[in-house]
């Protein structure tokens, strides 16, 4: 293929996705900010006037914000694949570093830096602007600089052995290198599962069992009702990051575990806990983990297999001006180039995930009581602040779980 064509296809593929997010994050913006005068009828009598104002003001900064990241980041992907930064990195490398295995590390790690550095001002102005203006964020200047060092350290423990076994894959593997590097990939998946949970987790955050006698006692009955090893159960500290309340079920086999941030300890009563807590047993009841599982090992084969293609074909690094002379330099390029054709399909992932959701509502309904499940889902939708209806559309494709006005409406009806 013509090195024209392709940088034509790949710029229209960049531009497209980046029109069709910023056409989403309008639609969200005008559906919300066309309802701001009146607390929609789902809530009414339940959300007072300025709290849904509120909410309203709020989600429409974090969009806007959204907006600008999304420009910022699609313009340094075409700054890196049409402008030529990336053949440019390539070259610097070798021309210091040779072909060699430190310098694909380091060809990988200019890459993530330069991410992370376009990424940084968002960061901090929704933490320290949007977040501390309508009083969510707790988290000091000093904080947010030590999670930033932390997670680089841990990044880089975690991230360069992966990335020397890939290269290594690559360079010894030959054609069907992509079917062991997948192997690999969801080895590193797994090992990462057990890690994070028991190992990365209480870095960030003070991990530890839940100590309100009452609540650990219901909560315990619920467990053994449900099959679930109560030592699983952790209550974590968010509350030195944000206001914001969640609950989330994570790890597999010895590091499965359920995390109640303190936020939604304090917030919600014991019965509205046992509720939350019970739709996240439901995700482990109904094998949610499991299925979710399954998926990321097939779409993760399929784009192996496509990586594996298009990095054999020369027109491919040709057409960005990168040598083939360091493999792991194709499998990069790939990467950068992909999620302009993918990223649609995240309203799929979104749309199961939601069903999921739903499922879990049922399971806890069934488990607790529906009423408790959701009041919980009230307070949590407004302790967030999330807006109280949303566009359709943008909610198809962007929201992993259901609105909270229809999950209480299914919650009452069932
Ligand atoms: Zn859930």
């Amino acid at each position: 293929m013509q090195t024209s064509l392709v940088i034509l296809i790949v710029g229209l593929a960049i531009l497209a996705a980046l029109v069709f997010d910023l056409w989403l994050d309008s639609r969200q913006i005008r559906w919300i900010r066309g309802h701001r005068a009146a607390v929609p009828a789902a809530f009414a009598g339940r959300i007072a006037l300025d709290e849904h104002q509120k909410a309203v003001d709020y989600s429409i900064e974090k969009l806007q914000l959204a907006r600008i990241d999304s420009v910022a980041g699609s313009a340094l992907t075409a700054l890196l694949l049409i402008g030529g930064l990336f053949a440019v990195f390539e070259r610097t490398i070798t021309d210091l570093a040779g072909t060699g295995y430190l310098a694909g590390l380091l060809l990988a790690g200019v890459l993530l830096l330069t991410y992370a550095v376009v990424e940084l001002p968002f960061s901090i102005w929704r933490t320290f602007k949007i977040e501390q203006k309508f009083g969510f964020n707790r988290t000091t200047p000093g904080l947010f600089i030590a999670d930033m060092a932390k997670g680089a350290a841990v990044g880089i423990v975690l991230g360069a052995p992966f990335i020397l076994a890939i290269d290594f894959i690559l360079r010894h593997v030959g054609a069907y290198w992509w079917l062991a590097g997948w192997g690999l990939y969801i080895g590193f998946n797994l090992v990462m599962l057990l890690i994070i949970p028991t190992f990365v987790m209480p870095l960030f955050n003070k991990l530890e069992p839940i100590d309100d006698a009452s609540l650990r006692g219901k909560i315990e009955t619920l467990l053994a009702r449900c099959g679930f090893r109560s030592k699983g159960l952790f209550k974590m500290d968010a509350s030195k990051r944000s206001g914001h309340g969640n609950a989330f079920f994570t790890g597999f086999g010895p590091s499965k575990r359920i995390v109640l941030f303190d936020t939604i300890i304090a917030s919600l009563s014991a019965a509205e806990l046992e509720a939350v807590l019970a739709h996240e047993l439901g995700h482990f009841k109904l094998k949610h983990i499991a299925k979710r599982m399954l998926m990321m090992l097939v779409t993760s084969l399929i784009g192996f297999a496509v990586i594996g293609w298009l990095i054999a074909q020369p027109w491919f690094t040709a057409a960005f001006g990168v040598s083939s002379a360091m493999p792991l330099s194709g499998l990069i390029l790939a990467l950068l180039v992909l999620p302009a054709f993918t990223g649609w399909l995240s309203g799929f992932s979104n749309w199961r995930s939601r069903v999921h959701e739903f499922e879990a509502d049922a399971y806890a309904a069934d488990q607790t009581n529906g009423a408790d499940l959701a009041s919980a889902l009230l307070k949590l939708h407004k302790d967030n602040a999330a807006p109280s209806t949303t566009d359709p559309i943008y909610s198809t494709f962007k929201h992993s779980h259901p609105p909270t006005a229809e999950r209480i409406a299914r919650l009452q009806t069932a």
